[in-house]
Protein backbone atom coordinates (compact mmCIF):
# COMPACT_ATOMS: atom_id res chain seq x y z
CA UNK A 1 0.00 0.00 0.00
CA UNK A 2 1.35 3.29 -0.91
CA UNK A 3 2.81 5.64 1.64
CA UNK A 4 -0.32 8.35 2.87
CA UNK A 5 1.00 11.92 3.48
CA UNK A 6 -1.29 14.69 5.13
CA UNK A 7 0.16 17.73 3.88
CA UNK A 8 -0.09 21.07 4.49
CA UNK A 9 -1.56 20.60 8.28
CA UNK A 10 -1.84 24.07 10.44
CA UNK A 11 -1.08 21.59 13.35
CA UNK A 12 1.54 19.87 14.13
CA UNK A 13 2.71 19.91 9.85
CA UNK A 14 2.76 16.99 7.14
CA UNK A 15 2.37 13.88 8.41
CA UNK A 16 3.33 10.53 6.44
CA UNK A 17 2.01 7.05 7.66
CA UNK A 18 2.45 3.75 6.00
CA UNK A 19 1.10 0.31 6.58
CA UNK A 20 -0.25 1.60 9.38
CA UNK A 21 1.92 2.85 11.68
CA UNK A 22 3.18 7.08 11.55
CA UNK A 23 6.54 7.05 9.63
CA UNK A 24 7.28 10.68 9.41
CA UNK A 25 6.15 14.45 10.95
CA UNK A 26 7.02 18.12 10.22
CA UNK A 27 8.40 19.08 6.74
CA UNK A 28 7.89 16.12 4.56
CA UNK A 29 9.43 16.04 0.90
CA UNK A 30 6.88 13.89 -1.77
CA UNK A 31 7.73 10.48 -3.18
CA UNK A 32 6.54 9.54 -6.74
CA UNK A 33 4.47 6.53 -5.07
CA UNK A 34 2.96 9.08 -2.58
CA UNK A 35 -0.77 9.48 -2.02
CA UNK A 36 -0.93 13.08 -0.94
CA UNK A 37 -3.97 14.12 0.74
CA UNK A 38 -4.41 18.27 1.11
CA UNK A 39 -5.36 19.30 4.89
CA UNK A 40 -3.86 23.26 4.02
CA UNK A 41 -4.41 25.41 7.04
CA UNK A 42 -6.98 22.09 8.93
CA UNK A 43 -5.33 20.90 12.19
CA UNK A 44 -5.01 17.55 12.78
CA UNK A 45 -4.69 15.47 16.09
CA UNK A 46 -4.45 12.12 17.40
CA UNK A 47 -7.87 10.18 17.11
CA UNK A 48 -9.81 11.18 20.49
CA UNK A 49 -10.44 8.20 22.84
CA UNK A 50 -13.86 7.81 24.81
CA UNK A 51 -13.27 5.95 28.13
CA UNK A 52 -16.73 5.44 29.09
CA UNK A 53 -19.83 5.22 27.03
CA UNK A 54 -23.06 2.64 27.52
CA UNK A 55 -24.09 2.81 23.39
CA UNK A 56 -27.70 0.86 24.22
CA UNK A 57 -28.45 4.02 25.74
CA UNK A 58 -29.37 5.38 21.82
CA UNK A 59 -32.31 3.78 22.20
CA UNK A 60 -33.57 5.98 24.90
CA UNK A 61 -32.15 9.36 24.76
CA UNK A 62 -34.22 12.45 26.14
CA UNK A 63 -35.68 10.49 28.61
CA UNK A 64 -36.02 11.28 32.91
CA UNK A 65 -34.16 14.14 32.05
CA UNK A 66 -35.17 16.09 35.62
CA UNK A 67 -34.09 13.27 37.49
CA UNK A 68 -30.63 12.59 39.49
CA UNK A 69 -28.91 9.37 39.04
CA UNK A 70 -30.87 6.72 41.01
CA UNK A 71 -34.59 8.38 39.89
CA UNK A 72 -32.98 8.13 36.50
CA UNK A 73 -31.72 4.22 36.84
CA UNK A 74 -35.15 2.95 38.28
CA UNK A 75 -37.15 5.09 35.33
CA UNK A 76 -34.91 3.45 32.68
CA UNK A 77 -34.21 -0.29 34.04
CA UNK A 78 -37.92 -1.25 32.84
CA UNK A 79 -37.62 0.28 29.27
CA UNK A 80 -33.73 -1.30 28.89
CA UNK A 81 -35.46 -4.51 30.08
CA UNK A 82 -37.03 -4.55 27.05
CA UNK A 83 -34.54 -4.20 24.26
CA UNK A 84 -33.63 -6.60 22.36
CA UNK A 85 -30.18 -8.25 20.37
CA UNK A 86 -31.07 -5.98 17.77
CA UNK A 87 -31.65 -3.40 19.08
CA UNK A 88 -28.71 -3.25 21.08
CA UNK A 89 -27.12 -3.16 17.46
CA UNK A 90 -28.86 -0.90 16.25
CA UNK A 91 -27.72 1.70 18.76
CA UNK A 92 -24.43 0.29 18.71
CA UNK A 93 -24.14 1.24 15.13
CA UNK A 94 -25.42 4.46 15.74
CA UNK A 95 -23.70 5.38 18.70
CA UNK A 96 -20.12 4.58 17.31
CA UNK A 97 -20.64 6.02 13.70
CA UNK A 98 -21.52 9.60 15.57
CA UNK A 99 -18.14 8.70 17.71
CA UNK A 100 -16.21 8.39 14.29
CA UNK A 101 -17.66 11.36 12.82
CA UNK A 102 -16.64 13.61 16.13
CA UNK A 103 -13.37 12.41 16.09
CA UNK A 104 -13.13 8.95 18.23
CA UNK A 105 -11.14 6.25 16.95
CA UNK A 106 -11.27 4.33 20.21
CA UNK A 107 -14.50 3.68 22.06
CA UNK A 108 -14.94 1.98 25.09
CA UNK A 109 -18.66 0.47 25.74
CA UNK A 110 -19.50 -0.48 29.18
CA UNK A 111 -22.75 -2.72 28.49
CA UNK A 112 -24.37 -4.63 31.33
CA UNK A 113 -27.82 -4.93 30.22
CA UNK A 114 -28.05 -8.42 28.99
CA UNK A 115 -32.11 -8.67 27.58
CA UNK A 116 -33.30 -12.68 28.22
CA UNK A 117 -29.69 -13.16 29.32
CA UNK A 118 -29.06 -13.77 25.81
CA UNK A 119 -25.08 -12.87 25.70
CA UNK A 120 -25.38 -12.53 21.94
CA UNK A 121 -25.64 -9.24 22.50
CA UNK A 122 -21.52 -8.56 22.92
CA UNK A 123 -21.22 -10.30 19.16
CA UNK A 124 -23.75 -7.95 17.70
CA UNK A 125 -21.82 -4.61 19.24
CA UNK A 126 -18.42 -6.07 17.79
CA UNK A 127 -20.04 -6.43 14.75
CA UNK A 128 -21.40 -2.93 14.67
CA UNK A 129 -17.97 -1.89 15.67
CA UNK A 130 -16.22 -3.44 12.53
CA UNK A 131 -19.09 -1.91 10.59
CA UNK A 132 -17.73 1.53 11.43
CA UNK A 133 -14.15 0.64 11.56
CA UNK A 134 -13.14 1.75 15.09
CA UNK A 135 -11.48 0.27 17.80
CA UNK A 136 -13.75 -0.85 20.83
CA UNK A 137 -13.11 -1.54 24.44
CA UNK A 138 -15.86 -3.67 24.91
CA UNK A 139 -16.76 -3.91 28.79
CA UNK A 140 -18.76 -7.15 29.20
CA UNK A 141 -20.83 -5.62 32.02
CA UNK A 142 -22.71 -7.26 34.77
CA UNK A 143 -25.23 -6.93 37.28
CA UNK A 144 -26.26 -9.20 40.13
CA UNK A 145 -27.97 -8.10 42.52
CA UNK A 146 -31.33 -7.34 42.22
CA UNK A 147 -33.68 -5.33 44.18
CA UNK A 148 -34.68 -8.25 46.61
CA UNK A 149 -31.52 -8.86 47.66
CA UNK A 150 -30.87 -5.24 48.16
CA UNK A 151 -29.33 -3.59 44.99
CA UNK A 152 -31.28 -0.67 42.64
CA UNK A 153 -31.78 -2.92 39.62
CA UNK A 154 -35.25 -4.94 39.42
CA UNK A 155 -34.68 -8.50 39.94
CA UNK A 156 -35.57 -9.28 36.36
CA UNK A 157 -32.52 -7.39 34.95
CA UNK A 158 -29.77 -8.90 36.60
CA UNK A 159 -28.22 -12.07 35.54
CA UNK A 160 -26.88 -15.27 37.74
CA UNK A 161 -23.40 -15.20 38.31
CA UNK A 162 -21.91 -18.07 37.18
CA UNK A 163 -23.54 -17.14 33.85
CA UNK A 164 -21.59 -14.09 34.06
CA UNK A 165 -18.26 -15.31 34.29
CA UNK A 166 -19.00 -18.01 32.10
CA UNK A 167 -20.03 -15.50 29.75
CA UNK A 168 -17.26 -13.32 30.04
CA UNK A 169 -15.04 -15.97 29.47
CA UNK A 170 -16.32 -16.71 26.51
CA UNK A 171 -16.37 -13.11 25.10
CA UNK A 172 -13.16 -13.18 25.89
CA UNK A 173 -12.07 -15.90 24.21
CA UNK A 174 -14.19 -15.07 21.09
CA UNK A 175 -13.38 -11.54 20.33
CA UNK A 176 -10.19 -10.39 22.62
CA UNK A 177 -7.57 -10.01 19.68
CA UNK A 178 -5.59 -6.97 21.81
CA UNK A 179 -5.56 -4.42 18.73
CA UNK A 180 -9.19 -3.62 17.30
CA UNK A 181 -11.17 -5.28 19.98
CA UNK A 182 -10.21 -5.10 23.58
CA UNK A 183 -12.44 -7.00 26.12
CA UNK A 184 -12.93 -5.82 29.76
CA UNK A 185 -13.99 -7.42 32.90
CA UNK A 186 -16.68 -4.86 34.11
CA UNK A 187 -19.18 -5.30 36.74
CA UNK A 188 -21.65 -2.39 36.26
CA UNK A 189 -22.10 -0.41 40.17
CA UNK A 190 -21.63 -0.92 44.18
CA UNK A 191 -25.16 -0.75 44.16
CA UNK A 192 -25.72 -3.36 41.44
CA UNK A 193 -23.32 -5.63 42.36
CA UNK A 194 -22.71 -8.93 44.82
CA UNK A 195 -19.05 -8.81 46.83
CA UNK A 196 -18.21 -12.61 44.81
CA UNK A 197 -18.96 -11.31 41.47
CA UNK A 198 -16.85 -7.96 42.05
CA UNK A 199 -13.97 -10.57 43.91
CA UNK A 200 -14.55 -12.79 40.93
CA UNK A 201 -14.68 -10.74 37.94
CA UNK A 202 -11.30 -9.56 38.91
CA UNK A 203 -9.67 -13.15 39.45
CA UNK A 204 -11.14 -13.67 35.74
CA UNK A 205 -9.84 -10.69 34.17
CA UNK A 206 -6.32 -11.20 35.29
CA UNK A 207 -6.08 -14.70 34.82
CA UNK A 208 -6.20 -13.50 31.15
CA UNK A 209 -4.41 -10.05 32.05
CA UNK A 210 -7.29 -7.99 30.52
CA UNK A 211 -8.28 -4.57 32.46
CA UNK A 212 -11.35 -3.77 34.42
CA UNK A 213 -14.12 -1.22 34.93
CA UNK A 214 -16.57 -0.55 37.16
CA UNK A 215 -18.75 3.19 38.07
CA UNK A 216 -17.31 4.49 41.35
CA UNK A 217 -17.91 7.60 43.35
CA UNK A 218 -20.40 8.88 41.01
CA UNK A 219 -23.32 10.25 43.64
CA UNK A 220 -23.64 10.95 47.12
CA UNK A 221 -26.29 8.47 47.07
CA UNK A 222 -24.01 5.64 45.44
CA UNK A 223 -21.83 6.60 48.99
CA UNK A 224 -24.51 6.11 51.23
CA UNK A 225 -25.17 2.81 50.12
CA UNK A 226 -21.95 1.64 50.26
CA UNK A 227 -21.50 2.84 53.64
CA UNK A 228 -24.97 1.47 54.72
CA UNK A 229 -24.07 -1.83 53.00
CA UNK A 230 -20.36 -2.15 53.34
CA UNK A 231 -19.72 -0.26 56.63
CA UNK A 232 -17.04 1.56 54.31
CA UNK A 233 -16.84 4.43 51.74
CA UNK A 234 -16.26 3.47 48.06
CA UNK A 235 -12.79 3.25 47.39
CA UNK A 236 -12.00 1.84 50.47
CA UNK A 237 -14.18 -1.00 49.12
CA UNK A 238 -12.36 -1.02 45.72
CA UNK A 239 -9.22 -1.65 47.61
CA UNK A 240 -11.09 -4.74 50.04
CA UNK A 241 -12.30 -6.03 46.54
CA UNK A 242 -9.25 -6.00 45.50
CA UNK A 243 -9.48 -3.27 42.53
CA UNK A 244 -6.94 -0.71 43.57
CA UNK A 245 -4.60 -1.07 39.86
CA UNK A 246 -2.62 0.05 37.29
CA UNK A 247 -5.16 -2.42 35.51
CA UNK A 248 -8.29 -0.41 36.35
CA UNK A 249 -10.13 2.39 35.48
CA UNK A 250 -13.05 3.90 37.10
CA UNK A 251 -16.17 5.92 35.88
CA UNK A 252 -16.63 9.28 37.22
CA UNK A 253 -14.84 9.33 40.41
CA UNK A 254 -16.67 12.58 41.61
CA UNK A 255 -16.62 12.10 45.91
CA UNK A 256 -13.59 11.30 46.82
CA UNK A 257 -11.35 12.53 49.96
CA UNK A 258 -7.41 13.86 49.46
CA UNK A 259 -6.02 10.47 50.74
CA UNK A 260 -8.55 7.98 48.64
CA UNK A 261 -7.10 10.47 45.87
CA UNK A 262 -3.95 9.82 46.44
CA UNK A 263 -4.27 6.15 46.93
CA UNK A 264 -6.29 5.83 43.35
CA UNK A 265 -2.60 7.66 42.24
CA UNK A 266 -0.10 5.23 43.93
CA UNK A 267 -2.61 2.70 42.81
CA UNK A 268 -1.93 3.73 38.95
CA UNK A 269 -6.20 3.90 39.08
CA UNK A 270 -7.44 5.72 36.12
CA UNK A 271 -10.70 7.65 36.00
CA UNK A 272 -13.08 8.30 33.26
CA UNK A 273 -13.94 11.60 33.57
CA UNK A 274 -17.66 12.24 32.15
CA UNK A 275 -18.58 16.14 32.56
CA UNK A 276 -21.76 16.56 30.36
CA UNK A 277 -23.31 13.95 32.31
CA UNK A 278 -21.67 14.77 35.58
CA UNK A 279 -24.19 18.30 34.96
CA UNK A 280 -27.09 16.30 33.42
CA UNK A 281 -27.77 14.52 36.26
CA UNK A 282 -26.25 16.70 39.28
CA UNK A 283 -23.78 14.17 40.24
CA UNK A 284 -21.20 17.00 41.02
CA UNK A 285 -18.16 18.44 40.06
CA UNK A 286 -15.01 16.04 39.29
CA UNK A 287 -11.90 16.74 40.95
CA UNK A 288 -9.80 16.34 37.89
CA UNK A 289 -6.99 19.17 38.74
CA UNK A 290 -6.60 17.10 42.06
CA UNK A 291 -6.35 13.91 40.00
CA UNK A 292 -3.49 15.12 37.48
CA UNK A 293 -1.52 16.21 40.31
CA UNK A 294 -1.61 12.87 42.09
CA UNK A 295 -0.75 11.12 39.39
CA UNK A 296 -4.38 9.59 38.18
CA UNK A 297 -4.84 8.96 34.94
CA UNK A 298 -7.54 10.90 33.49
CA UNK A 299 -9.56 10.39 30.51
CA UNK A 300 -12.76 11.49 28.93
CA UNK A 301 -15.60 9.85 28.60
CA UNK A 302 -19.31 10.94 26.50
CA UNK A 303 -21.61 8.30 29.11
CA UNK A 304 -24.52 6.83 27.53
CA UNK A 305 -26.85 8.64 25.39
CA UNK A 306 -29.24 8.59 27.80
CA UNK A 307 -27.26 11.22 29.91
CA UNK A 308 -25.64 12.88 27.19
CA UNK A 309 -27.89 13.20 24.24
CA UNK A 310 -24.80 14.49 22.53
CA UNK A 311 -23.34 11.21 22.24
CA UNK A 312 -19.83 12.58 20.52
CA UNK A 313 -16.54 13.38 22.15
CA UNK A 314 -15.84 16.35 20.79
CA UNK A 315 -17.85 18.90 22.99
CA UNK A 316 -16.56 17.13 26.04
CA UNK A 317 -13.17 18.82 26.09
CA UNK A 318 -14.86 22.27 26.37
CA UNK A 319 -16.74 20.93 28.94
CA UNK A 320 -14.34 19.52 31.10
CA UNK A 321 -12.23 23.05 30.56
CA UNK A 322 -14.92 24.77 31.91
CA UNK A 323 -16.04 22.69 34.78
CA UNK A 324 -12.64 22.59 36.03
CA UNK A 325 -12.64 26.17 36.22
CA UNK A 326 -15.96 26.80 38.09
CA UNK A 327 -14.91 23.76 40.41
CA UNK A 328 -11.74 25.48 41.38
CA UNK A 329 -12.12 29.37 40.80
CA UNK A 330 -8.94 29.31 39.09
CA UNK A 331 -9.00 30.57 34.69
CA UNK A 332 -6.12 28.52 34.48
CA UNK A 333 -7.25 25.11 36.03
CA UNK A 334 -7.01 23.56 32.64
CA UNK A 335 -5.94 24.95 29.45
CA UNK A 336 -7.26 24.10 26.02
CA UNK A 337 -4.07 21.83 25.45
CA UNK A 338 -4.92 19.92 29.02
CA UNK A 339 -8.62 18.92 27.98
CA UNK A 340 -6.91 17.52 24.28
CA UNK A 341 -4.05 15.76 26.13
CA UNK A 342 -7.09 14.26 28.46
CA UNK A 343 -8.69 12.90 25.60
CA UNK A 344 -6.21 11.39 23.88
CA UNK A 345 -2.71 10.32 25.77
CA UNK A 346 -5.14 10.18 28.89
CA UNK A 347 -7.19 7.95 27.60
CA UNK A 348 -4.75 5.53 26.17
CA UNK A 349 -2.99 5.51 29.97
CA UNK A 350 -6.43 4.67 31.37
CA UNK A 351 -7.22 1.66 29.10
CA UNK A 352 -3.50 0.44 29.18
CA UNK A 353 -2.80 1.39 25.27
CA UNK A 354 0.08 3.63 25.69
CA UNK A 355 1.14 3.54 22.02
CA UNK A 356 -2.44 5.42 21.60
CA UNK A 357 -3.55 9.05 21.88
CA UNK A 358 -0.12 10.86 20.83
CA UNK A 359 1.08 11.70 17.32
CA UNK A 360 4.47 10.09 17.59
CA UNK A 361 7.00 7.91 14.91
CA UNK A 362 6.26 4.42 15.40
CA UNK A 363 2.86 4.55 16.73
CA UNK A 364 -0.58 3.14 14.69
CA UNK A 365 -2.13 6.09 12.58
CA UNK A 366 -5.16 7.12 14.76
CA UNK A 367 -5.44 10.56 13.18
CA UNK A 368 -8.15 12.74 12.57
CA UNK A 369 -8.00 15.66 10.57
CA UNK A 370 -10.52 18.72 12.21
CA UNK A 371 -11.73 21.77 9.47
CA UNK A 372 -9.90 24.77 10.16
CA UNK A 373 -11.37 26.93 7.64
CA UNK A 374 -13.29 28.90 10.03
CA UNK A 375 -9.84 29.02 12.44
CA UNK A 376 -7.28 30.77 9.94
CA UNK A 377 -7.85 34.26 12.45
CA UNK A 378 -6.97 32.41 15.91
CA UNK A 379 -3.69 32.70 16.78
CA UNK A 380 -3.18 29.29 18.71
CA UNK A 381 -4.58 26.75 16.46
CA UNK A 382 -5.84 24.47 19.39
CA UNK A 383 -7.32 27.39 21.68
CA UNK A 384 -9.25 27.41 18.59
CA UNK A 385 -10.44 24.08 17.95
CA UNK A 386 -11.30 23.37 21.54
CA UNK A 387 -13.02 26.72 22.45
CA UNK A 388 -14.74 27.29 19.00
CA UNK A 389 -17.72 26.12 17.51
CA UNK A 390 -18.25 22.15 17.85
CA UNK A 391 -17.12 20.67 14.12
CA UNK A 392 -16.94 17.12 13.07
CA UNK A 393 -14.17 15.70 11.97
CA UNK A 394 -13.49 15.98 7.91
CA UNK A 395 -11.55 12.84 7.70
CA UNK A 396 -11.08 10.35 10.55
CA UNK A 397 -8.22 7.47 10.09
CA UNK A 398 -7.78 4.26 12.23
CA UNK A 399 -4.58 1.91 11.82
CA UNK A 400 -4.17 4.34 8.63
CA UNK A 401 -7.26 3.02 7.42
CA UNK A 402 -9.45 5.48 6.07
CA UNK A 403 -12.88 5.47 8.13
CA UNK A 404 -14.14 9.54 7.66
CA UNK A 405 -14.09 11.05 4.60
CA UNK A 406 -14.97 14.69 3.72
CA UNK A 407 -17.45 14.40 6.74
CA UNK A 408 -18.94 10.91 5.80
CA UNK A 409 -18.70 7.70 7.30
CA UNK A 410 -17.35 5.29 4.53
CA UNK A 411 -18.26 1.70 6.25
CA UNK A 412 -22.01 2.69 7.32
CA UNK A 413 -24.93 4.49 5.93
CA UNK A 414 -25.53 6.83 8.93
CA UNK A 415 -29.03 8.26 8.12
CA UNK A 416 -30.23 4.61 7.13
CA UNK A 417 -29.40 3.73 10.72
CA UNK A 418 -30.85 6.55 12.64
CA UNK A 419 -33.92 5.90 10.76
CA UNK A 420 -34.11 2.03 11.84
CA UNK A 421 -32.75 3.25 15.46
CA UNK A 422 -35.86 6.01 15.47
CA UNK A 423 -38.39 2.91 14.73
CA UNK A 424 -37.37 0.70 17.02
CA UNK A 425 -36.85 3.36 19.70
CA UNK A 426 -40.18 4.32 19.56
CA UNK A 427 -41.70 0.66 19.31
CA UNK A 428 -39.51 0.68 22.73
CA UNK A 429 -41.10 3.23 24.82
CA UNK A 430 -44.42 2.35 23.67
ZN1 LIG B 1 -21.87 5.18 32.99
Amino acid sequence: MARIVLKGARYPGDIAFEDGLITEIGVIASKPDDLIVDVGGDIVTPGLINTHHHLYQWMTRGLATGCDLFQWLTTLYPIWGRMSVEDVHAAALVGLSELALTGCTTASDHHYIVPNNDDSVFDAIVDAAKAVGIRLFLSRGSMDLGESAGGLPPDNLVEDRDAILSSTQRVIEEHHDGNMVHVVVAPCSPFSVSTELMIESAELARKYGLRMHTHLCETIDEQEHCLERFGKRPVMQLVDWGWAGDDVWLAHGIHLTTDEISLLGEAGTGIAHCPSSNARIAAGLCPVVDFSENHVPVGLGVDGAASNEVGGLFGEMRQALYTARIREERADALMPKDVLDMATVGGAKCLGRENLGAINIGNPADLVVWPGNDLGGIADPITGLILGSDRRAKHVYVAGEQRVKDGELLGVNVRTAHQKLAERSKRLWN
